[in-house]
């Protein structure tokens, strides 16, 4: 686009100021209201379509009617090169170019051109297909967080296996303990009640020996003794069995670590993993 467009450029150069209200891009140039009415009548210009500067406004700011280079309004096409040419162009770069035409020969009905059709059938091409690369990436992005929250559930449910698992082995070893803890209990309260019997046993043949000696006849005494004399043999006998068997050993429970278990459990590096 022009930098001077907001300016009447026929009033500029007579050094006046006024803003532009149209374009003409044959002179390229704005014009003012009243310089516009000269325009459309002279004879120079009145072939000039000059548009509202409103509507220059909306076109590319790069399309221009004149050569960048030279100024000059574009006059020729060179289909050699495929690139329009003012008329130093074609001196300075195209002398030699033999496929040269006319430009208004070739501008001529564009608008309702193969070309101009094509173009806009790719762009309506182009923007569907931009539409639906959208729609599906909008689409994943929503499926993303629902896959996501799926796993996190996954995740916990494999926990919580893992944890009822654990929960089962502890509650198995505790009753182990307990069933062990209680065998060798009942194994040391039956000793105890069999010891206490003998301990009664024992006292009542102290008493026993006590009376005979205050009490008995020569011959009682005698008998007595012999009988007395067996049974404490016997009891003697008891304990020393006692003391060569295992019963009186000290027992005493103690927790096993199972090394390979915690070994087993450290090597595991992760419980899963997230494939994509
Ligand atoms: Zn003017
Ligand atoms: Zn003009
Ligand atoms: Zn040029
Ligand atoms: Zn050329």
């Amino acid at each position: 686009m022009a930098s001077n467009w907001n300016v009447c450029g026929v009033c500029d150069s007579l050094e006046i100021a006024k803003p532009s209200v149209v374009w003409c891009s044959e002179c390229d140039e704005g014009l003012c209201a009243e310089c516009d009415k000269h325009h459309t009548v002279s004879r120079a210009s009145r072939t000039h379509n000059s548009i509202h500067i409103n509507e220059y406004n909306k076109l590319p700011s790069e399309i221009s009617h004149n050569c960048l280079k030279h100024n000059e309004k574009f006059q020729i096409y060179c289909r050699k090169h495929d690139c329009p040419c003012c008329r130093r162009c074609v001196i300075e770069t195209h002398n030699d170019c033999k496929d040269i035409t006319a430009i208004d020969d070739i501008i001529k009905d564009v608008k309702s051109s193969n070309a101009l059709n094509n173009i806009e059938l790719m762009l309506m091409e182009v923007a569907e297909n931009l539409e639906k690369i959208i729609k599906d990436r909008k689409d994943n992005l929503a499926s993303l967080k629902d896959q996501k929250g799926k796993i996190e559930i996954e995740i916990q449910q494999k926990r919580i296996k893992i944890n009822t698992h654990l929960d089962q082995l502890q509650e198995d070893l505790l009753i182990e303990l307990n069933t062990i803890e209680e065998i060798e209990r009942n194994k040391i309260k039956n000793l105890l009640t069999s010891l206490g019997k003998k301990k009664k046993e024992i006292k009542e043949y102290k008493t026993t020996l006590s009376n005979i000696k205050q009490y008995a006849s020569e011959l009682q005494t005698f008998l007595a003794i012999r009988q007395i004399e067996n049974n404490v043999f016997n009891e003697e006998f008891f304990l020393e069995t006692l003391s060569t068997s295992t019963s009186l050993g000290r027992i005493v429970l103690s927790l096993e670590d199972d090394d390979s278990f915690f070994q087993t459990i450290s090597n595991f590096k992760s419980i899963g993993q997230i494939d994509v």
